[in-house]
């Protein structure tokens, strides 16, 4: 009797010590790993003081930029990688193709729960869409920027590296698509635009709106993405080293067929075109564009130089005639971006029409 009462004391002893170990190790387990890329921008800029206005992008370390942010040690187990250090107007497909592989081979090995990436504001739109529609899983990945060097008083570096932390780590990210936080706003790539030159609220979904806020540390989600993003998508870049060439040409009045003449010339697999209005071109390049597909196979999607609504299809442009593919609610840096995609799984326009609905 006394013998099985011990054991039962002993027995309730191990499982109470057992469950304080699982409680300790989950706590330490508790915090996410969390991967920052850092490619440059002026997130990580120097300037010669901390009020003057010029600055050299991509010159500090992905260590030094993190050391401004101690705080996002308690949140998650970070890993810092150097991938380029470059302002993003030098951001180039050779980049791009690094970043999605490392990533898709970071979450296949199941070594990071989130990734951020620090990105120059400049075509931060374009890098986080390729990542949208190249990414093959669903955990979060954020890019972030700063429109102030780390040199500069009130830089706004730091705050938006802790918040894109915090949103990363946070489980309501997980299946949002690729996004941006800057500015205390979550940004989906499905519509993101750099508005304003200088201000640091310079990104907006101005289709769509915001995908939500992060308050107190905390994202608090407002709306789910609009397209079809990451594990959804038909895109593989793991076997690529490069990608099809495809250029944006604007449209303005007396607009001429010069720039798509020089397109042809240079063998480009695509041409997006920066119309005017919903999507229009003058005739004049619009002649040129029909001949670029009929005797040369260039794809052709008409885009908008508009901030805000559709280019649609078969309006005052017929479409279905001239083998044109209409870009929908995509800008012409995001066409450009899903173009070249499109164009290493084919070349039929309507193949690439159906792209430009879905995502
Ligand atoms: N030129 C810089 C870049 O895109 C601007 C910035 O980061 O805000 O790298």
């Amino acid at each position: 009797m006394e013998t099985k009462r011990l054991f039962k004391v002993f027995g309730l002893f191990v499982m109470a010590l057992a469950m304080s170990i699982t409680v300790n190790a989950q706590s330490g387990q508790r915090k996410p790993t969390v991967y920052v890329l850092a490619t440059g921008g002026t997130i990580a800029g120097q300037g010669a003081t901390e009020v003057a206005a010029g600055y050299k992008a991509g010159s500090i370390t992905v260590d030094q930029l993190l050391s401004a942010v101690p705080e996002i040690k308690d949140i998650a187990n970070i890993q810092a990688e150097q991938v380029a250090n470059i302002g993003s107007q030098d951001m180039n497909d050779e980049v791009w193709l690094k970043l999605a592989k490392r990533i898709n081979e970071l979450f296949a090995a199941n070594n990071a729960d989130a990734i951020v990436i620090t990105h120059g504001t400049d075509t931060q739109e374009e890098t986080a869409y390729f990542l949208n529609l190249t990414v093959k899983y669903n955990k979060p990945v954020i890019l972030v920027g700063s429109m102030r060097p780390s040199t500069a008083i009130s830089a706004d570096g730091p705050r938006n590296i802790y918040n894109a932390v915090a949103t990363a780590v946070a489980p309501e990210s997980v299946g949002k698509g690729v996004m941006v936080v800057m500015d205390d706003k979550i940004l989906g790539a499905d519509d993101l635009a750099k508005t304003n030159t200088l201000s640091v609220g310079t990104f907006q979904n101005p289709n769509y709106g915001e995908l939500g806020i992060v308050y107190n540390g905390k994202p608090i989600y407002s709306r789910q993405p609009m397209k079809r993003h990451t594990v959804n998508s038909e895109f593989d870049v793991t076997k690529l080293d490069k990608l099809p060439r495809v250029e944006i040409i604007l449209s303005y009045s007396n607009a001429t067929s010069l720039f798509v003449d020089a397109a042809v010339k240079a063998h480009v697999k695509g041409i997006v075109t920066a119309g005017v209005g919903n999507g229009n071109i003058t005739t004049d390049m619009q002649n040129a564009l029909e001949k670029a597909v009929k005797h040369h196979k260039i794809a052709v999607v008409r885009s908008s130089r508009i901030m805000t609504g559709p280019t649609a299809q078969w309006d005052e442009v017929d479409d279905d005639k001239l083998n044109f593919s209409a870009s929908w609610f995509n800008n012409p840096y995001r066409s450009r971006v899903l173009l070249m995609l499109a164009l290493t799984k084919t070349t039929d326009y309507k193949e690439i029409q159906r792209m430009f609905s879905e995502y």
